[in-house]
């Protein structure tokens, strides 16, 4: 852990900022590379390699061409007049539930695999949970033709089996992963193992602000575009910034790009909404896991717990470290839904404003719902993160059982 840098104990939680991190990947205490030294070779060529992309013009220019003309970018800023008047606020949504593929993924995918090809790479490896990151990888390594092999934990690929059908559609080979709890944080070994053993042609898609250095600060980086809009959209409908952000957080990729838009502006509120069952910064503890130290749940003996949420792609135990060190210096606020009052905001949002979000994004909803009266006059912007078309049938078993 050397190289750790120490908050200044001045610096007030308004003038924290979302800038690089550490020469060695910390955000404050959290992040690092915890990793053997075959990753962390790889994981340096892949700094490397992104560090110079991202000066480069033609680079930028590639990824947002695709972005726009591929994944359907920028999405819009809506204005939800039914469900604030109910609420007594002003409630926007930022739509990337209207990306190609659903969700925020693909924004972080498309950089990821841009990259890979510019290494040299022929091979996509990824993890997922719910199947919306693997879908995601799967479908950009169609697009650029590369192969692909994505770990899911065997309980996933039956909960969400129509997911596995696609990404085979889409050309990828779906590994179950029967070891551990056979869900999302097994997926995430096996599928760093299986990096190991093909570094040479094959890059890690990783999913979220998480893993080793540099992957926390390459994934917001890559995601902070919805951010970037959401700000510049914001400004043309307002003329001034709203007063609170809210996203969902399973690793918090979604939520960094967001709070990535408004972090400068220390009058707007950063709300992150966990799971009651995955709290990872309200019931975690920091730890190193998956080449990082973050926030983690976890019992007496020091093993990490289980996350248990509605959502399967907010199943994840722990939380990224950018997240962990905006949560410790008081910048971003981090609070609990549960699984009730998500399922309400679910049906909520689809019967007041004909949109049905995706479970995962139903929790920052749910905060909104839950808070109206403190909230009361404010605007508010959430992160749609995805639509709930995935999520339908399981709503329907719980409601018509
Ligand atoms: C994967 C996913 C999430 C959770 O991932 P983050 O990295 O926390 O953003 C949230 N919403 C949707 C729709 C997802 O697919």
């Amino acid at each position: 852990m050397s190289g750790q840098v120490t908050e200044p104990a001045d610096q007030s939680p308004t003038s924290v900022s979302m800038s690089d991190p550490s020469a060695d990947g910390f955000f404050g205490q959290y992040g690092g590379r915890y990793v053997g030294e075959p990753l962390v070779r790889a994981c340096q060529e892949i700094e490397t390699a992104f560090r110079e992309a991202w000066d480069d013009d033609d680079f930028r220019a590639e990824y947002l061409r695709l972005l726009t003309d591929y994944a359907g970018r920028p999405s819009p800023l809506t204005e939800c007049a039914n469900l604030g008047q109910d609420l007594g606020l002003r409630l926007l949504l930022k739509r990337e539930d209207l990306n190609h593929t659903g969700s925020h993924k693909i924004n972080n995918v498309i950089g990821q695999a841009l990259l890979a090809r510019r290494m040299g790479k022929t091979h996509l490896i990824a993890e997922t949970g719910a199947g919306q990151h693997g879908v995601a990888t799967a479908t950009a390594a169609a697009l650029f033709g590369m192969g692909c092999t994505v770990y899911m934990g065997e309980v996933d690929t039956k909960r969400q089996a129509l997911n596995v059908f696609r990404m085979e559609l889409l050309g990828a080979t779906v590994i179950p992963v029967l070891s551990g709890s056979r869900t999302l944080k097994d997926a995430v070994n096996e599928a760093m193992r299986a990096w190991v053993s093909r570094l040479e042609d094959s890059h890690y898609c990783l999913g979220s602000v998480m893993g080793p250095h540099p992957f926390p600060w390459m994934v917001r980086t890559f995601q902070e575009i919805l951010g970037a809009e959401a700000n510049a959209q914001c400004q043309m409908l307002l003329g001034e910034m709203p007063n609170v952000a809210v996203a969902c957080v399973g690793g918090g990729s979604n939520a960094a790009g967001l709070f990535a838009g408004f972090v400068e502006h220390p009058e707007v509120r950063l709300v992150g909404v966990e799971p009651a069952g995955g709290a990872a910064i309200g019931r975690g503890v920091p730890a190193v896991v998956h080449g990082m130290k973050a926030y983690f749940m976890q019992d007496e003996a020091g093993q990490v717990l289980e996350a248990e949420s509605i959502s399967a792609g907010l199943d994840y135990p722990g939380v990224g470290p950018e997240h962990s060190y905006l949560a410790d210096a008081g910048r971003a606020e981090y609070h609990p839904v549960t699984d009730e009052m998500v399922v309400d905001a679910f049906q909520l949002l689809s019967r007041r404003e004909g949109i049905i979000p995706a479970l995962e994004s139903a929790h920052a909803i749910a905060w909104v719902v839950e808070n109206a009266d403190e909230l009361a006059g404010q605007t508010v912007i959430v992160n749609l993160s995805g639509r709930g078309d995935k999520d339908v049938s399981q709503v329907q078993e719980l409601l018509q059982p």
